[in-house]
């Protein structure tokens, strides 16, 4: 989401004949786009702040901003603490961007504006320099779900849809432009609804486009899946076969009060069910552990869910507290050296599940788009199944962007590696 926005703030600037700058010390402004989501995010970009610092002391009359979620959540403190940061300018403010260098550029105080829109979608302005074979398209902003472990409803504001029209709009423009394959974003994406249409009808939509090959989306939530998303995903192969389908924990004690308003058996139910009627899908997750009040057993019952489907794969994180939300008042919280060890556990049953799972491949011939060289070799290139594994194998006289038949002969970890067959 941070990656689609920031191309779309340089497509604001873009279109004010602003230009890219070769390196950061070339740069007369340089803006950083901020997320608050964990307290590693933060701390990486006040460190970023304080170098920016350093060269601004160097190229006098430099301006520095912030944007996005910190912009949003610490404005206050960002002005104290870093009186040499001229922008602050909240995720729903990058319109005003142009006229607030322009306003800072006459010498005005410090400029901020984090007021949140119930309307903002950006509609009409598209994002700036997209590359590889990928694009992303944003279409909804906000989160109207309120778990209490998360700062977004509060940075980003309440939940709204793009028009299909406008989607289609983007959608079009993207795929004359070469790229193969679109991922459909937003905090919550299927919760998606515009004028009568859900989802799954932008989805339909979207794969019908001449010249797309592939439709990915993330992140869904497990209290908007349905059984008509699940078939659509069974029956239409430009959609892609991966989910990436955020868990959070296993134990309803923990899952009701983070209010992801979903329970385990319901979790597994779904998940089971797109194991069953999905030819090869493969299904993703976002772990939480140490989460307040989290005990021994629903720990456990975390790993038996685990157990139950099997991930392909697993982002896990330690819960870190945010400021302002309703777990952060949570008095039972969990000691980091039980969080550190639950976290240890967690990403060793998860390395098993994922050999498992690709294990399970070898052998089998898959389509694979080809994205790049892969990462250690100019001989070889990387791509990904529809099932978003990623794949490596010999080069042969294919370029970046075509399909290509790979017969898998190793997997290891989360690559897969094969030959080509076609
Ligand atoms: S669904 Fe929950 S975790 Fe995801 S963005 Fe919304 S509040 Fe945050």
């Amino acid at each position: 989401m941070n990656v689609y926005d920031s191309e779309l703030v340089a497509g604001i600037l873009e279109k004010e004949n602003y230009q890219r700058a070769e390196t950061i010390e070339t740069a007369d402004m340089v803006f950083l786009n901020t997320c608050s989501v964990r307290e590693h995010a933060e701390d990486k970009v006040n460190a970023r702040l304080d170098a920016l610092n350093a060269l601004k002391r160097k190229h006098k009359g430099a301006i520095i901003g912030v944007l996005g979620c910190m912009a949003q959540n610490l404005k206050d403190s960002l002005l104290e603490t870093k009186p040499y940061v001229d922008i602050i300018l909240g995720p729903d403010s990058y319109r005003r961007l142009p006229e607030l260098i322009n306003q800072r550029a006459q010498k005005m105080n410090h400029l901020v504006d984090t007021k949140l829109s119930k309307m903002e979608l950006y509609e009409g302005l598209f994002p700036a320099n997209r590359e590889g074979i990928n694009a992303w398209i944003s279409i909804t902003r906000g989160c109207d779900k309120f778990c209490t472990f998360c700062i977004v409803p509060f940075t980003r504001g309440r939940e709204r849809s793009r028009t299909i029209e406008n989607i289609m709009t983007e959608a079009e423009l993207v795929v004359n432009e070469g790229f193969k394959e679109i991922t459909l974003l937003g905090q919550n994406v299927n919760s998606f609804h515009s004028e009568g249409n859900n989802f799954s009808d932008l989805l339909r939509a979207v794969s019908k486009i001449d010249g797309l090959q592939r439709v990915r989306y993330t992140s869904p939530h497990p209290q908007d899946f349905d059984d008509e998303l699940i078939d659509l995903h069974a029956e239409n192969p430009k959609i892609c076969n991966h989910i990436h389908f955020p868990l959070q924990a296993g134990s309803d004690r923990v899952l009701t009060r983070m209010n992801r308003t979903y329970t385990k058996a319901h979790y597994i139910d779904l998940a089971l069910k797109m194991r069953e009627r999905i030819r090869g899908v493969s299904i993703t997750t976002d772990m939480i552990v140490g989460f307040p009040g989290e005990t021994d057993a629903d720990f456990d019952e975390t790993l038996a869910v685990m157990e139950a489907v099997k991930f392909d794969a697993a982002f896990t994180f330690k819960y870190s507290a945010r400021p302002g939300t309703k777990a952060a008042e949570y008095a039972d919280s969990v000691p980091e050296e039980i969080k550190q060890k639950r976290l240890e556990k967690m990403i060793e049953v998860q390395r098993t599940h994922t050999l498992y799972r690709n294990k399970l491949h070898i052998g089998e011939v898959m389509s694979v788009l080809v994205e790049k060289d892969s990462k250690k070799s100019k001989h070889q290139y990387q791509g990904r199944t529809t099932s978003n594994k990623i794949v490596v194998f010999n080069k042969g006289l294919e370029k970046i962007g075509d399909k290509v038949l790979v017969e898998i002969e190793e997997a290891s970890g989360i690559t897969l590696f094969g030959k080509i067959v076609n």
